[in-house]
């Protein structure tokens, strides 16, 4: 069953009445926020309250960046769309081979709990959980979810 989640607002959403697939060929907009599309999920997924989605196409330039992406970021929109998410927000801390942006648009895999650093716009290295999930619809692309990360590295 495809579960659904607002980038900007991360409300989510199970299309049980087959509403959002019906118009799929149209952007379904948010329920809660009137944010422009959904993103598909193929299992339910709880962001925690701080964190930030951002949705990339098929070569990870950055789509739209959702609520929470500022304040971990330091980035805007104007400054994150149409970017290179990898490079852009200095996302490191992978083993070589193992960049989880890559390996989500290669792969079509998720991956979960990714130990990350990225690089706020201050310049400051911020310690990062990322969450990576591939788009289903034709586009592909992903969906990255980042969040805060106290714990020690
Ligand atoms: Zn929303």
């Amino acid at each position: 069953m495809p579960f659904f989640i607002c980038p900007n607002c991360k409300d989510r959403s199970i299309d049980t009445d087959r509403v959002e697939s019906l118009t799929n060929s149209q952007a379904v907009a948010c329920r809660r926020c009137g944010f422009g599309f959904l993103f598909e999920l193929m299992e339910d997924y709880f962001p925690a309250p701080g964190t930030g989605l951002i949705v990339c196409d098929a070569s990870g330039r950055i789509l739209a960046a959702g609520r929470g992406v500022l304040e971990l970021t330091g980035w805007g929109d104007a400054d994150l769309l149409g970017g290179d998410v990898s490079t852009l927000l200095g996302i490191s801390g992978f083993e070589a081979g193992r960049d989880p942006v890559a390996l989500t648009l290669e792969w079509g895999v998720r991956r979960l709990g990714e130990r990350l650093e990225i690089t706020a716009r201050s310049g400051n290295r911020k310690p990062v959980s990322g969450d990576f999930f591939p788009g289903y619809d034709d586009d592909g692309g992903l969906l990255v979810a980042l969040s805060p990360r106290t714990d020690p590295s």
